[in-house]
């Protein structure tokens, strides 16, 4: 692998066949959870394959005439020309082990894959998520020297790298934005010594052995594992809805507001998500449409008054939400009066859905007792009903689900399991 700058790129991709080019920078998370991934694949595919690192501060032109935008960036070359996607953000092993197989030979691929030697890691607790939850149990457990690795199927931090500004954690004075305290978190844990695989593919999830796979090449075992996998937005599951995610219909007012500077946006909601984030979504929308099944907003007071008093938000209650559609570059959705059952069209730039949660279990298969909408069943130490599984945050079923009680169930089950292992 070869560190090189702009002045030395064409000539390091003229000659050689297939190129991948890792564009870094410090300082980046991301950029220190794809570093070990990036090597372990060049000693893989070393052979056939030239890994080349570059570093962005220094060689902006450069990354920009190359289409970069973000750190880290991925991009693979073929006799000299860029091929396939640019891959950027919490980039997984899979996706640069993907394309790289579809540049090479069939055969050279076998060849390379028959030398992927599985690797075994013991540990004495494994938690899977990497969020509030999960990072609260990790300082915990290692500052009592408990052997713990945390997997996340992407960059750690959790729901609250997402949320625009958090004012009711404490410690600070001022609001503090989410991907900061996301940071510091997970900064904290990494110090107190616990180790992190990021942005991986877990399979074979065994609760009942305690082990699984990660990226289809490491076997984790562990003597306890905790659940903190947290939650993730509520589809509508209405017709155009999975088809535009992403491409006009968006979960994430921190990661989606800014598109929508001066244009127009239609809300789905009424609760605290909605109605919070409304309002920061107003800062950059001309106009903001909710729409609300009920005759009121279900959000708390302090937020439905200011979110009444906005200027730039219209509320229809006892509206429904039937289609999302596109017209051209404009979204449109189809919504029905709940009083008149009148059917009629907004047109709009983009549509945002805030509809409540659901619990991150997909990969759960086993026998895991469970409330009726699905969260996980713990007692007061965080215990499931599976032995040495324990289960902490937005995933076990309880009434508040807030960055407060998911770094308190961590701390209860990291502190019950303590006493369980000495
Ligand atoms: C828009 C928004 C604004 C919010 N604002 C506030 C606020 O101001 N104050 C407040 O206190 N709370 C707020 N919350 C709630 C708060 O963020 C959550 O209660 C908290 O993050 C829950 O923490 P957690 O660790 O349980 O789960 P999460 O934060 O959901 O973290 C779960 C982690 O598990 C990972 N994961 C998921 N599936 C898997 C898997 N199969 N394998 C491995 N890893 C997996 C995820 O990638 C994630 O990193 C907000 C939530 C949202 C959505």
């Amino acid at each position: 692998m070869n560190e090189i700058n702009s002045s030395q790129f064409a000539d390091a991709i003229k000659n050689d066949e297939i190129v991948i080019l890792d564009f870094y920078s410090t300082e980046c998370p991301p950029c220190e959870a794809l570093a070990p991934k990036f090597e372990a694949l060049s000693e893989l595919y070393g052979a056939h394959v030239k890994f080349l690192k570059i570093y962005r501060q220094d060689n902006r032109d450069l990354a920009t005439e190359l289409g970069v935008s973000s750190s880290p960036s991925i991009i693979f070359f073929k006799n000299g020309e860029k091929v396939g996607d640019i891959l950027s953000g919490g980039v997984r092993r899979a996706d640069m082990q993907n394309q790289l197989d579809e540049l090479l030979p069939d055969q050279i691929v076998k060849e390379i894959k028959s030398k992927i030697v599985p690797k075994i890691t013991e540990t004495e607790v494994l938690i899977i998520g990497g969020g509030p939850a999960g990072l609260t149990a990790g300082i915990y457990l290692a500052q009592a020297k408990v052997k713990t690795i945390i997997i996340d199927i992407a960059m750690p931090g959790g729901q609250v790298s997402t949320t625009h500004q958090v004012s009711n954690y404490p410690g600070f004075i001022d609001p503090v934005n989410g991907y900061m305290l996301s940071h510091y978190m997970t900064e904290q844990t990494k110090l107190a010594g616990v180790e992190f695989r990021t942005a991986v593919d877990v399979s074979n999830v065994d609760l009942i052995k305690k082990e699984l796979i990660v990226d289809a090449q490491e076997t984790i075992k562990a003597k306890k594992i905790i659940i903190a996998t947290g939650a993730s937005p509520r589809f509508i599951n209405i017709p155009g809805e999975k088809e535009f995610k992403g491409k006009g219909v968006s979960y994430c007012a921190t990661c989606d507001a800014k598109y929508y500077h001066d244009k127009e946006v239609v809300i789905i909601g009424g609760g605290n998500t909605a109605v919070e984030e409304s309002e920061f979504i107003s800062k950059f929308a001309s106009k903001i449409t909710m729409i609300h099944q009920f005759d009121k907003l279900t959000s708390n007071k302090e937020a439905q008054e200011r979110a009444m008093n906005n200027p730039k938000i219209k509320i229809l209650f006892e509206h429904e939400p039937r289609a999302f559609e596109k017209n051209g570059d404009k979204m449109v959705v189809q919504v029905e009066n709940l009083k008149t059952k009148e059917i009629s069209k907004i047109e709009t730039d983009g549509i945002f859905v805030f509809v409540g949660m659901k619990p991150n279990l997909d990969l759960f298969t086993d026998a895991l007792d469970m409330d009726e909408w699905g969260y996980i069943k713990a007692n007061d130490e965080m215990k499931t009903s599976l032995p040495d599984v324990y289960a902490v945050g937005d995933v076990i079923s309880k009434k508040y689900r807030q960055i407060t009680t998911a770094v308190a169930d961590g701390t209860i089950a990291s502190i019950a399991l303590t006493k369980e292992l000495s």
